[in-house]
């Protein structure tokens, strides 16, 4: 009996599993990441075409019935069986392409790591839910636009590939679902991926937020970006007086509290309900009754006013909501971060 709560809805279509293998465009010489393999029946469609098919396959009971299926068969020794989960795996193996029929519930981080993946692969056909496959595609303004589609947009080409009705998996899940094809760019950005996803990670807590509240509003994020100047600092070696700033009590008049719990793996795309012009409001009464504001060193204050100055002078990009923002905003954003000793990871 499938157990549904870990995704394992096996494809049971053929025509579907073999269109999904050939839209890979699989040379002889491939090695092939598949996550999730279940019983395998896209593993043995990709064995016809790879040299060897690196399966990453968390439940042991599937495993072991992959182990059976292909057990004395002339392709098992260009099969090798990873028993895990693939998102816990500190370091994906190499491999030219990835297929899967994803289980659902690691579509984002699995996309994530794969759009990390350095050197990137040639491509990945995934299966994904429709709505999770639409916010790979998604534009600034739409509603469906998050860090991951700036992330696959920034990254990667990303095609649709096709429709697949409920009805083609047993047992059917709750949802529709498509095939996309992410071909990573070549040559690939010359940015770092930690870099540019830690200042997506903190422009996208609250998308619907203008810029400058989710920096200069959040102490959590200005506490880490001080931290980061720190410590580029220190392997820069730039001298810093850390010492009390006199006038401390006037430097965060401009600045919300912070509500927010930025835990640095948010992706948080379901605030579209409260205007914005309400919980900035909230923001500033909430830092006006709070007596114990802390009193800041002069550090924060230096990092404070470079922050400031990137978004108002040098981006002007302070007012503007991240929901709207496009991969040309980010990447000046970063530049001009990154200009003023300002780190995200
Ligand atoms: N590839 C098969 C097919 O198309 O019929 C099965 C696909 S089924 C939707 C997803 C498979 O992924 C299941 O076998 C499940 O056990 C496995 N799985 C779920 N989470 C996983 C994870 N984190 N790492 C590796 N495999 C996982």
């Amino acid at each position: 009996k499938m157990n549904t709560d870990i995704g394992q809805h096996i494809l049971k279509n053929p025509g579907v599993a073999q269109a999904i293998v050939d839209k890979a465009d699989l040379k002889q010489s491939d090695i092939v990441l598949e996550v999730g393999p279940g019983t395998g029946n896209l593993t043995t469609r990709i064995l016809e075409k790879a040299k060897r098919v690196i399966a990453v396959e968390q439940d042991p009971r599937m495993a072991a019935e992959l182990t059976k299926r292909f057990q004395a068969t002339p392709a098992a020794k260009r099969l090798e069986l990873v028993l895990g989960d693939v998102i816990k795996m500190p370091e994906l193996p190499y491999f030219d392409v990835c297929i899967s029929n994803t289980p659902y519930q690691i579509s984002s981080p699995l996309t994530f790591k794969l759009l990390a993946t350095s050197p990137s692969p040639r491509s990945c056909v995934l299966m994904f839910q429709r709505e999770f496959a639409m916010r790979l595609f998604a534009k600034p303004g739409e509603k469906l636009y998050s860090r991951l589609s700036v992330n696959a947009q920034m990254w990667a080409k990303v095609d649709h590939v096709m429709k697949v009705g409920k009805n083609n998996f047993n047992p059917p899940p709750q949802v529709e679902s498509n095939v996309v094809r992410i071909t990573p760019k070549n040559p690939r950005p010359q940015i770092s991926y930690d870099e540019w996803d830690g200042l997506l990670r903190i422009a996208f807590v609250r998308k619907n937020r203008v810029l400058r509240s989710g920096f200069l509003g959040t102490s959590t994020v200005m506490e880490m970006l001080e931290a980061n100047y720190k410590t580029f600092c220190a392997q820069n070696d730039i001298q810093l007086d850390d010492g009390p700033v006199d006038n401390a009590v006037d430097m965060d008049l401009d600045a919300g509290a912070d509500e927010v719990e930025w835990d640095g793996i948010m992706d948080v795309d379901d605030d579209e309900e409260v205007p914005d012009f309400f919980r900035e409001e909230a923001d500033k009464k909430k830092l006006q009754d709070n007596p114990n504001r802390k009193r800041k060193g002069k550090v924060a204050e230096l990092v404070r006013s470079k922050v400031k100055k990137v978004l108002e002078v040098e981006t002007q990009l302070a007012e503007k909501r991240a929901r709207l923002c496009d991969e040309g905003d980010f990447l000046k954003l970063l530049y001009a971060f990154n200009q003023e000793g300002i780190h995200f990871s």
